[in-house]
């Protein structure tokens, strides 16, 4: 399959690569890394009268870390979010989604801004982003930024809060604290297969043992990964032990309005939650105690 014809622009700075969205609106598209949008342009699914590469703004591109802040640009391929060792030591969490995200190649080309743009619900950044409460800075073209949370920017399947002449060009994630236990268990066929349902978790205990922070996210399940809000509220004070696991891990299985398609049906999504929260706390509970 081939894309329908379209019009090629390499501007060389943000303000330039806001103009042409400017001027050329819903006819046109940016490309980071192409691996989501050029499958959907040759399938036709995406037919832009004009792409707008934003590879050579190097503005775009980076990691650093401010305040407990850790700023990746959204042009960052996901393989040097993998192998940052910034990443590694503020945030590892995140090393450890970005290992899971397809192959190599695609590690090397796909990039974070390109992946939380596309909003796939089965995708690696989209759902650490909600988990860690993320933030989106985004540009416009009056030189403006407006900054979203992440479960406002991510709205549906394929669908963010971006309009067509903006460009999300940072992502902001709180580095975890120190002996915050953390685990991401994703699920898929295949390795490198998107996966079809997947638990994130992260943990701090207070100095008495007991849990001080719980996030929990559940991927896979609906059209946006989901936190547990209740779920985390009611385990706050609560001693991190197997049969406070077992008591989550039955309550986040009946959480939300699982999907049932061709990969796996309700109650067979609603199964690997369990396991996979029991997996997750476990593994999140041994991380508060290293160190
Ligand atoms: C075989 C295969 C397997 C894959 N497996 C996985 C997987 O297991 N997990 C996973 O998470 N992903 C997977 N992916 C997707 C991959 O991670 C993509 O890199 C990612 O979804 C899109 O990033 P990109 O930089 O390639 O964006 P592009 O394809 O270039 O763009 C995607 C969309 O985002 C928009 N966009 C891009 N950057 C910006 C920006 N800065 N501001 C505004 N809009 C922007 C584009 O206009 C387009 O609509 C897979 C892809 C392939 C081909």
């Amino acid at each position: 399959m081939k894309p329908s014809p379209f019009t090629y622009h390499d501007p060389h700075s943000l303000d330039e690569a806001l103009a042409l969205l400017n001027q050329y609106g819903e006819e046109a598209r940016i490309i980071a890394g192409g691996q989501s949008l050029v499958a959907m342009m040759n399938l036709r699914l995406a037919q832009p009268d004009h792409l707008i590469d934003i590879n050579n703004i190097p503005v775009l591109n980076g990691i650093e870390c401010q305040d407990r802040l850790l700023q990746i640009g959204a042009l960052t391929s996901h393989q040097d979010i993998l192998q940052s060792e910034l990443v590694r030591q503020s945030c590892p969490i995140l090393t450890n989604a970005a290992a899971h995200i397809g192959h190599y190649a695609i590690r090397q080309r796909g990039t974070i801004g390109g992946s939380l743009s596309h909003a796939d619900p089965a995708a690696e950044w989209p759902m650490i982003a909600i988990l860690l409460d993320g933030e989106m800075e985004i540009a416009q073209l009056s030189g403006e930024k407006r900054t979203l949370g992440a479960r406002d920017f991510i709205q549906s399947i394929y669908t963010t809060d971006l309009a067509p002449e903006e460009i999300l060009t940072k992502i902001s994630f709180p580095c975890l604290e120190e002996n915050e236990g953390w685990a991401f268990k994703p699920f898929a066929r295949r390795r490198g297969d998107y996966f079809i349902v997947a638990v994130a978790a992260c943990l701090t205990l207070d100095q008495s043992g007991r849990i001080k922070r719980l996030r929990l996210c559940l991927g896979g399940m609906e059209a946006t990964a989901i936190r547990l809000d209740e779920i985390e509220q009611g385990s706050i004070a609560h001693l991190p032990d197997e049969n406070w696991i077992r008591e989550v891990a039955k309550a986040a299985c009946n959480e939300g309005n699982p999907v049932d398609d061709h990969n796996a049906d309700v109650e067979y999504r609603r199964e690997l939650v369990e396991i996979l929260v029991t997996d997750a706390l476990q593994d999140a509970f041994k991380g508060t105690q290293r160190g």
